[in-house]
């Protein structure tokens, strides 16, 4: 089974493993459309003037065949438009999910309780959600995992402080995935840090990412 690496913004990656790549709206281009993708809007491209027309080609973009899911998108208190517009796109775009019945692959950044909170909302409440790149604290890895999202783990557990190496070992296999995101790392890097770090073998962890991906995303990743 080949590994899966669940965000990566490089589209030209060795095809020995399964990558899904995110694209921000405002700069897609039409891709290979047997590429399995994913395409939001940014929290950092929340500052544009054309945050409107890139939710109406977020709807159309997001009933194609490859995208499948929405993202990234989240929340950032460091970068992008000030907090209340940023949650206004947030919303807009999971509305956009719940009617296309997509998953969402977020971004946060210094957000975790305001994200909590608009997810945490009746009406997103089917939406399946996987906060990509994690590299928080333990705590809150358990406080996600409690609310019902995926973590997804990046290139940082490859040299993990032993608190990041602790969120790592607080998340359920069955809602774990592992990522590049905007390393150039071959995938295997970070898997290989993660069997060191959850103790398990390259294969039980390669199954269990297969059958995450299964359940998030609805399709099967072959
Ligand atoms: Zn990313």
């Amino acid at each position: 089974m080949k590994l899966i690496n669940f965000h990566t913004h490089k589209p030209h990656l060795s095809s020995d493993a399964i990558h899904v790549v995110s694209y921000d709206v405002e700069t897609f281009n039409r891709t290979d459309p047997n590429q399995l993708s994913t395409v939001g809007i940014h929290p950092w491209s929340t500052e544009s003037d054309h945050t409107l027309n890139n939710v109406e080609k977020l709807k159309s973009l997001s009933q194609e065949k490859n995208i499948i899911g929405i993202g990234e998108i989240g929340l950032d208190r460091l970068k992008g438009a000030p907090l209340p517009k940023q949650f206004d796109i947030l919303k807009a775009q999971l509305q956009v999910a719940l009617e296309n019945r997509k998953p969402v692959v977020i971004h946060c950044v210094r957000c975790w309780n305001e994200l909590i909170l608009i997810l945490s909302e009746s009406k997103y409440k089917e939406i399946k959600k996987a906060i990509h790149g994690f590299r928080g604290k333990p705590e809150v890895a358990v406080q996600l995992v409690e609310n019902g999202y995926y973590l997804s783990f990046g290139a940082p557990i490859t040299f993990a402080s032993p608190e990041l190496a602790e969120a790592l070992t607080r998340v359920p296999l069955n809602r774990l995935f592992f990522e590049t995101d905007e390393s150039e790392m071959p995938i295997t890097e970070v898997y290989d840090a993660a069997t060191d770090i959850l103790d398990l073998t390259l294969e039980e962890l390669v199954k269990v990412t297969h059958e995450n991906f299964g359940n998030f995303f609805g399709i099967s990743p072959l």
